[in-house]
């Protein structure tokens, strides 16, 4: 029970109510479906969309238009809000680009994906031929590093090298160190610090990281810069059979990386935590966690070894998924882009909490919190990844435009009565 003036509550709901339910709607005309891996943001939008094209009519939604003063200024900065984001997106693109054609080339290419024969079937790569002379040069195991190995088959713990150590690198090893994992970590910026504090060992180069001889090594790096640090680690340091995991929020493209890149009897697990460092803040306890056994080989031990990292999840209650790389992204790469997208937009909008947010503007002012925290590399990966993105972003423009000629519509009818008419009706105005 909140008591209150009329004025008051008019300056505190008109705007967030207004602008939850413009959201809504745009996103009830891209008529959005829920997939078996939806992250709790995307879930926040699906409700949102179904409460507003449920409850409220669109009558309801002009009234709000049209008593609220602000509400031309509140379309206006949505759309600039939402140009700005796209600038931003194109600009990199442009650059990017440009790269390519005119110096630069490799420098966090995209990684051509595998070439097939006429079956389908994947083709060796030339870099698959190199990943193969690694495979003969992979230095025989010391004495002291058996030991370890055994000790560490021997219990539940593994040596997990993390290579990217930035915002989700660090999320995961937090983790990880708790449930008495050994963990070592290694970045392009100095993490020492943080890893101290973490309990995780950090390395400035990747050669003393894999001298160590993790048992797994995570690759926890943007998808942009992805390729480029694979090619670049000392294989040859490692010992055989190593388990490379990757937590990419694409799934296609690290599998074909990783295939084209590692020797053949390096055992690869393709996953996907669909969730973040706000989102998993307190606890991993029902968040879909996908995952892909791409290559793991036969033998016991490498069986285990895979179980045993996918346990870290397991064990925190995950939502454990297994599904193909390419079924993730048929899956996600729309839903998590949109939802990235309408938190980005909204982000730009310095939205604040009121004393009487609705549960729809609730959901909106934690999706940009979700998304604030997240890197432009990680938004503009999405993008890249994601073949229909582009088909996305012209359909939000697209639902926008044509929520806002409805409302013109409907206002330039009533004027227009108004004018022609002998006896107009103001309280349809
Ligand atoms: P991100 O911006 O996607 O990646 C940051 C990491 O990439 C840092 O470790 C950074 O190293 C490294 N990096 C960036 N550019 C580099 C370059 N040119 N050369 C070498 N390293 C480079 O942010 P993130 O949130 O930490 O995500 C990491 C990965 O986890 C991404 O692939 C993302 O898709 C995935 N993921 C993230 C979330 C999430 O909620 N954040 C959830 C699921 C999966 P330095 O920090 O040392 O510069």
């Amino acid at each position: 029970m909140m008591e209150m003036s009329c004025a008051e509550h008019h300056n505190y709901a008109a705007a967030s109510r207004f602008i939850t339910l413009t959201v809504g709607r745009v996103l009830g005309a891209l008529k959005l479906e829920s997939t078996p891996i939806n992250t709790e943001g995307y879930e926040a939008l699906l409700g949102l969309v179904e409460n507003t094209s449920s409850g409220d009519s669109f009558d309801l939604y002009y009234e709000l238009f049209m008593h609220h003063e602000n509400a031309l200024e509140i379309l206006e900065r949505l759309g600039l809000a939402f140009d700005a984001l796209k600038n931003q997106l194109f600009g990199y693109l442009h650059q990017f680009v440009g790269n390519q054609l005119f110096g630069n080339g490799n420098a966090d290419k995209v990684a051509a994906p595998l070439q097939e024969d006429q079956n389908g079937t994947a083709l060796v790569s030339s870099s698959t031929s190199k990943a193969m002379r690694w495979q003969n040069a992979a230095q025989p195991q010391d004495h002291k590093a058996q030991i370890s190995d055994r000790f560490v088959d021997n219990n539940s713990r593994l040596k997990i090298a993390i290579v990217g150590f930035g915002n989700f690198g660090q999320f995961l090893a937090k983790t990880m160190v708790r449930q008495g994992h050994l963990v070592l970590a290694y970045s392009r910026s100095d993490y020492s610090d943080v890893a101290q504090k973490l309990g995780v060992s950090y390395f400035s180069n990747a050669e003393d990281l894999f001298e160590k001889r993790p048992e797994v090594v995570l690759i926890c790096t943007s998808i942009l810069s992805t390729e480029k640090v694979l090619r670049s680690l000392p294989l040859q340091r490692l010992k055989k059979n190593t388990l490379f995991v990757d937590v990419l929020s694409v799934k296609e493209f690290p599998r074909n990386l990783l295939l084209q890149n590692l020797p053949l009897d390096y055992d690869i697990l393709c996953t996907h935590p669909m969730f973040g460092p706000e989102s998993g803040k307190n606890g991993w306890n029902g968040l879909p966690f996908v995952y892909d056994k791409v290559r793991v080989g036969g033998d016991e031990s490498r069986v285990l070894r895979c179980n045993k990292f996918l346990d870290i999840f397991a064990r925190e209650g995950c939502k454990m998924v297994e599904m193909s790389c390419a079924e993730h992204d048929m899956h996600a790469a729309e839903s998590q882009f949109i939802t990235h997208t309408v938190g980005r937009v909204l982000g730009k909008l310095g939205l604040k909490s009121t004393a009487v947010d609705t549960n729809g503007y609730k959901t909106l002012l934690s999706l940009v919190e979700t998304t604030a925290g997240d890197s432009f590399d990680l938004y503009y990966g999405l993008f890249l990844y994601n073949m229909n993105a582009m088909e996305q972003l012209k359909m939000l423009d697209m639902a926008f435009e044509s929520l806002k000629k409805q409302l013109f519509r409907r206002l330039h009818g009533v004027i227009h009565n108004q004018i022609f008419e002998e006896t107009p009706d103001k309280s349809q105005v």
